[in-house]
């Protein structure tokens, strides 16, 4: 590495400064990225007690020369950076020369270190930032850095840590992080004497997921891709049934350095709408690429918050990989049943369609007011089939894959929300008929579908309400049904009785927590008008968090679920054919809130379970 130089002052303020130090999980963070900037291919990252009395990172990058040992601690010291130019495209993780100093300042430090080809390297210990030994010493090439004790003599800052298991969780989670964002760097974590964690630094970005974030995760990730000149994102996302609580789960890394990013955040939920549950969030491992001029890094402490110069491109370049992926998932989904005999059917090849990548739709509301660059030229590939499907699956466990939704209807020709749709006069499956009331047996080729039919008929009926546009059919009912269903819920219907006006209903207030209904949508059994309302005040609610459908298409699912065939009632054969010719086609794959509706089961399935094979 070059040489270490203190920085000029205006250099220094240039910098934004901050604190690099805040629990062991950052100082994981630091010295890792410190090891990667030094070129190393093998990381150990070793704690103990949540990293509160043991931190040790070793690499075998490039190590630093005996006389720039003293200076690396020093303030702004680096040898990353010298110029303003230097800053705006600055390739390393590290620029700010802050955090060895910061970190020997706080902790009991000790250093061995040796350059490539040296024939003697370094040892250096530091004491509350205070050179306590430096002298020449015998050590591997690459860097060894022992940080004990952290915060001994910042009593104020101890007080602020938290349990040693919660700060070891967040110096796991930092550790992942980095493992995820090089997938050429091999990195082993050991926690309290255990082996954690050990990439393969193999440069691939399935066998990197897989270690770090382990089988069932990869298990239910899809490839993206996409890309223009200016920007490309590559990697995995979940499909909609790999789902999460939370966002925990959604790794960005911009030219390898992950960050946190509402904007990206926003551009995936985006691809997912309309097939995941509100409070339900995609996964993804995405790795864009950009030049480095076009994107500042030096807007936050941590350097986990970054600016883009181009956000629409970046936008794009996530929501078109997350389309195409999800859109690419073209097969059945297959159930699979646990038992001995399938372990024999070992590996299932990775699937690649040829199949052109859909449409994406237009994006979708607050971007087309966005006063961003034009869009568009964006190429999308395609490869299809999870990420667990060049792995060995665990026949032990029973395992679903299911569809992705499709893209978007276009918005078209006004039609009734219940449509009749040709029904093929030889259909090439034969409907078995129906289980539990709820479940259409069908049998097609070499597999048997299971279709859930209130959540297929519910996707159908939601998809036909929102091709209908802004005139949804209305019945005019003969005596106003006065719905009695609260003070805060009349007033939240009332408040949108515009959009209510458009989707078929006309409400008046009648005062006392009721409303009085004059018209509800074509498909609506009056008896469930009360029930509707109820939900729909919900909706209106829901529909104004970040992550929902949106107020009106959370009230078209719930009008949708209404006028949909109930589980539990009996249908006949005629009836179950126009839903099961909508599956079969591809049409019909996701309720409108994401949850599957069919699952297959294959020949092979039921004969490795029978032993047949
Ligand atoms: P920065 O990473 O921002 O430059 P640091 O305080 O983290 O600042 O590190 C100071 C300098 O010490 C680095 O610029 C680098 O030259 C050197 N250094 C730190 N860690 C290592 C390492 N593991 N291997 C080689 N050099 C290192
Ligand atoms: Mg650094």
């Amino acid at each position: 590495m070059a040489k270490i130089f203190q920085m000029s002052q205006h250099m220094a303020d240039l910098i934004a400064a901050g604190e690099v130090v805040e629990r062991p999980a950052s100082v994981v963070k630091e010295l890792v990225e410190n090891a990667v900037d030094a070129g190393a291919k093998a990381v150990t990252v070793e704690i103990k007690n949540g990293g509160m009395t043991y931190i040790r990172v070793t690499d075998d990058g490039c190590g630093i020369a005996p006389e720039d040992v003293p200076t690396a601690f020093l303030r702004h010291a680096t040898s990353k950076l010298r110029t303003e130019e230097e800053l705006a495209a600055i390739k390393t993780l590290g620029f700010r020369g802050e955090a060895l100093a910061a970190i020997c300042a706080v902790s009991r430090t000790e250093m061995f270190t040796r350059e490539r080809g040296a024939a003697e390297g370094t040892f250096i210990s530091l004491d509350g930032g205070k050179v306590v030994e430096n002298t020449p010493a015998g050590c591997p090439e690459g860097t060894t850095i022992i940080i004990r004790d952290l915060f001994f003599n910042t009593p104020a800052r101890l007080k602020f840590m938290k349990k040693d298991s919660s700060e070891g969780s967040a110096v796991s989670a930092a550790v992942v992080r980095t493992a995820l964002s090089r997938p050429e760097l091999s990195l082993r974590y050991i926690k309290d004497g255990k082996e954690e964690m050990h990439t393969p630094g193999d440069g691939s970005i399935e066998s990197c997921i897989y270690a770090a974030l382990g089988r069932d995760f990869s298990n239910t990730m899809l490839r993206a891709c996409a890309a223009d000149e200016h920007v490309s994102a590559e990697g995995y996302v979940s499909s909609p049934n790999g789902a999460r609580g939370n966002r925990s789960h959604q790794f960005f890394f911009v030219n390898g350095r992950f960050v946190k990013s509402q904007l990206l955040q926003a551009a995936l939920e985006q691809a997912y709408r309309n097939s995941l549950f509100s409070g339900r969030f995609p996964a993804c491992v995405l790795y864009l690429k950009m030049n480095p001029a076009s994107v500042d890094v030096n807007v936050h402490p941590a350097k986990t918050e970054v600016k883009f110069l181009s956000e629409r491109q970046v936008f794009d370049a996530v929501y078109y990989a997350a389309r195409a992926a999800l859109g690419a998932e073209e097969t059945l989904p297959e159930l699979r049943l646990s038992g001995g005999a399938a372990r024999q059917a070992d590996v299932l090849p990775p699937r690649v369609l040829s199949a052109p990548a859909p449409q994406p739709p237009a994006p979708a509301g607050k971007r087309e007011q966005e006063s961003y660059g034009s869009g568009g030229g964006f190429k999308t590939s395609i490869a299809a089939g999870s990420l667990g499907g060049a792995k060995k699956y665990d026949f032990e466990q029973t395992r679903l894959v299911y569809n992705t939704a499709p893209p978007e209807a276009p918005p078209s020709r006004i039609a009734p929300a219940v449509e009749t749709p040709e029904v093929s006069e030889n259909p090439p499956y034969r409907i078995i008929g129906e289980a539990m009331s709820s479940y259409i047996i069908v049998e097609r080729g070499e597999s048997i579908l299971l279709i859930d039919k209130h959540a297929a008929h519910e996707r159908m009926l939601f998809d036909g309400l929102k091709r209908q546009g802004r005139e949804i059919a209305s019945q005019e009912l003969l005596t106003p049904f006065i719905a009695k269903i609260g003070n805060e819920e009349a007033e939240a219907l009332l408040s949108q009785s515009a959009l209510l006006g458009e989707l078929g209903f006309d409400i008046e207030p009648f005062g006392g927590g009721a409303v009085a209904v004059n018209c509800i949508p074509m498909d609506i059994n009056v008896s469930d008008t009360a029930a509707l309302l109820a939900e729909i005040s919900e909706d209106i609610k829901i529909g104004r968090r970040p992550n929902s459908l949106g107020i009106r298409d959370e009230i078209l699912a719930s009008i949708a679920c209404k006028a949909a065939v109930k589980a539990g009632c009996a249908s006949d054969a005629f009836e179950l054919r126009p839903l099961v010719e909508k599956v079969i086609s591809g049409e019909v794959k996701y309720c409108p809130h994401g949850r599957p509706v069919t699952m297959e089961l294959s020949k092979r399935t039921l004969d490795n379970n029978f032993r047949r094979t």
